[in-house]
């Protein structure tokens, strides 16, 4: 496969006109492009108001090294091969009773997906409700106040950011591959396509919960249990080693056998934290950032990031990023909620 990057196109060319520029890069017709995929699309308004969308793409065509070694010079035209997320290979240690994965937000429904493909069958609990019976409380709360400590903004089905507006970017380092098996598998239960290859994607606030509970059926239909409303409210240890979980439910204790815990739970979860700290169990104090909140106008916003407001009429609203770096530490905008409001947790 060929990349080709630079392709800067006015906003939202068509298909056909994004082929016609990546041929023309490369010196071939339209025709011979075999295959075709977008890798990023980006948005270039330094001359604004006029604006363009950069594009890197791939291409599969004939003679392609031999088209490879015309643009040996050329930094914008290279030799393509994606890099494919894989798991790491299991030990050989027998696993003692079913993995059992607490938390269902991001890293546990992750966690249970990228296992049950892998043929492992988890258990995955969570002390919260299914995302519709929690949309309920949610709405209830930001209703009238009433908090369900169980079922909430940070707790239940779909994780902490499930009322979100569910951005994707991210400014961590990714060589194994595992930003775009992400991607993929949100695409793959619901999520647009563009999210592929944005340059800042999000989901949608609407969407999440949907994205959320199509990949719940996906860990189900490969074998996976799931069991909502169940707390993990102690662990048994024997020699050092895990080998039991307990799981309380509808005021019912049950003991699990397993010999593979993982915690999934979120930042949130201050008597489980404190369980396992009175269990003994290590523990190190993370690294945090602290923030703030500064509001903006949108309308300031986009016109500065676009030249005018009604652009985000085709655009949608626009997001910015900032960063600085001081001697001693660095200062970034976390989480940019463009167009948003502000909700109580
Ligand atoms: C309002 C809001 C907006 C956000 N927006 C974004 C965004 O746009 N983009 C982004 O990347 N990040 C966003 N975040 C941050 C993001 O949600 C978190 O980084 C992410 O949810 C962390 O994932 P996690 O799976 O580690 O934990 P969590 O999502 O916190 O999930 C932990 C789960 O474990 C369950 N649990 C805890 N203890 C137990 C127990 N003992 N037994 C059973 N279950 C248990 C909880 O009920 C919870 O569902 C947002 C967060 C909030 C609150």
């Amino acid at each position: 496969m060929i990349r080709i990057d630079q392709i800067k196109l006015q906003i939202f060319p068509s298909y056909d006109q994004l082929i016609k520029a990546a041929a023309k890069k490369i010196a071939v017709s339209p025709s011979e492009i075999r295959e075709f995929g977008i890798i990023r699309r980006s948005l270039d308004a330094r001359k604004k108001p006029d604006l363009y969308h950069v594009y890197s793409v791939w291409v599969k065509t004939a003679n392609e090294s031999k088209i490879l070694s015309r643009y040996k010079k050329d930094s914008n035209i290279s030799s393509y091969e994606p890099v494919r997320f894989e798991l790491p290979s299991p030990g050989t240690d027998e696993i003692k009773g079913k993995v059992v994965i607490t938390g269902m937000g991001p890293a546990g429904l992750f966690c249970a997906y990228e296992l049950a493909i892998a043929g492992y069958k988890p258990l995955l609990i969570e002390r919260g409700k299914s995302v519709d019976k929690r949309k309920e409380d949610v709405q209830k709360f930001w209703e009238t106040g009433i908090l369900d400590t169980e079922s909430n903004v940070q707790f239940g089905e779909g994780g902490a950011g499930t009322f979100s507006d569910g951005k994707l970017s991210t400014s961590i380092k990714d060589k194994s591959g595992r930003i775009p098996e992400v991607m993929k598998v949100f695409a793959e239960n619901g999520a647009p396509d563009e999210i592929l290859y944005e340059q800042m994607p999000h989901l949608g606030t609407d969407i999440l919960p949907g994205i959320v509970s199509n990949i719940r059926e996906k860990i189900i239909s490969l074998g996976g249990e799931v069991r909502f409303e169940t707390l993990l409210s102690d662990i048994v240890c024997e020699e050092g080693k895990i080998s039991g979980v307990i799981l309380e439910s509808d005021g019912k204790r049950e003991e699990i056998e397993t010999g593979v815990l993982i915690l999934a739970t979120g930042h949130s979860a201050r008597d489980t934290y404190k369980m396992l700290y009175d269990r003994g169990l290590k523990m190190e104090q993370k690294p945090f950032a602290a923030g703030f909140r500064v509001q903006h106008p949108q309308r300031l916003i986009n016109s500065d990031r676009y030249g005018s407001d009604e652009a985000a009429d085709k655009l949608g609203a626009s997001p910015y990023k900032v960063t600085a770096n001081f001697e001693d530490r660095g200062v970034f905008s976390f989480c940019m909620c463009p167009g948003g409001y502000v909700v109580n947790s």
